[in-house]
């Protein structure tokens, strides 16, 4: 996986509340090239799996919980330094901590149901976009 992509899911919140479009939108205005994209859902397991990082911290059970509870989109952005920039993009954790404007702090509605995720890092976006997507389905 090349430094110049990073992974990010629109979570079940923002499916629910009817915003993958304008999410979309602001993704493909924020300069990212979308190479790979589903429409899938987390069974308890596979989110459990997934944010197996933080396995043992507080919120780990209503998360799981949370990200198995309806659909999401999945998605590979490409763009020059794409994992910082699209942090940026969404914005801090907690909406309200994140910048105006930020993806977060227009559709997230608190630090658990908060619309989006991103990568934290290459490595991570690189076993994250696995976790999603095999080779045949990401168009570089
Ligand atoms: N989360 C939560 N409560 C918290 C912190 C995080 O429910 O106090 C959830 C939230 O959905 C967040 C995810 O766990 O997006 C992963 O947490 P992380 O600290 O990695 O935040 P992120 O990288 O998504 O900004
Ligand atoms: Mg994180």
């Amino acid at each position: 996986m090349s430094n110049n992509r990073t992974f990010t899911m629109i979570k079940p919140d923002a499916v629910r509340a009817g915003n993958i479009g304008a999410i979309l939108k602001d993704i493909q205005e924020g300069g990212f090239k979308i190479v790979a994209m589903k429409y899938t859902k987390l069974s308890a397991e596979k989110a459990g799996e997934f944010y197996a990082i933080h396995k043992a911290r507080p919120f780990y059970g209503e998360l799981v919980e949370f990200m198995s509870s309806g659909p999401i989109v999945a998605a590979i952005l490409e763009k020059d330094n794409a994992v910082e920039d699209f942090r940026k993009l969404i914005g801090s954790t907690n909406p309200a901590d994140a910048a105006p404007g930020t993806i977060r702090a227009k559709y997230a509605t608190s630090i658990g149901e908060n619309a989006v995720h991103g990568s934290d890092s290459d490595e991570n976006a690189a076993i994250e976009s696995s976790f999603h997507f095999s080779g045949t389905e990401i168009f570089g």
